[in-house]
């Protein structure tokens, strides 16, 4: 039997598992236009319709204090996340590929955005969905690529 090693790290596996389940939800509804993700992926609406995707639905708490219908679930996983960076030498997991100064590294040497409501607003949603679509339309690029 053929053993392929799975080389990919704890942050890349959440990310992977994070963007098959959102993007499940866009295909089977349907969703097309920035404005319309947006609005489907906001707090307010994904806590009635699809409860199984933050454990924090159901206990009716929010990540950031942003108002629910403008807190947006569609980044949960920054598109600025280095979800790559894994350095065991120097215990540094993850990491913000813009810099955040909303970011910080925790105790455990992870990257902690708790503090950082950058990826989670419809605005940001919306305005870099469209940035995507622009750069798709010009080349190639998946739809949660990393715009500069
Ligand atoms: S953005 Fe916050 S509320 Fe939405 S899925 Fe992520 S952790 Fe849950
Ligand atoms: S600090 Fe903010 S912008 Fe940077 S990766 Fe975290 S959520 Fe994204």
């Amino acid at each position: 039997m053929e053993y392929i090693e799975d080389k990919k790290n704890p942050l890349e596996k959440w990310f992977e598992e994070f963007e098959k389940k959102r993007d499940s939800i866009v295909k089977r509804m349907g969703l097309k236009d920035p404005k319309e993700i947006a609005d489907y992926f906001s707090y307010s609406n994904m806590k009635e319709q699809e409860k199984d995707f933050c454990p924090l639905y159901k206990k009716s708490e929010k990540c950031h204090n942003i108002d629910e219908n403008e807190l947006c679930c569609f980044f949960c996983g920054c598109p600025f996340y280095d979800f790559a960076k894994w350095d065991e030498k120097k215990k540094h997991y993850g990491a913000c590929k813009i810099f955040s100064k909303h970011g910080f590294r925790n105790n455990y040497g992870y990257w902690d955005c708790s503090n950082c409501e950058t990826p989670h607003t419809k605005k940001f949603t919306i305005t870099y969905l469209k940035k995507l679509n622009k750069k798709k339309n010009n080349r190639s690029t998946p739809l949660t690529g990393k715009v500069s």
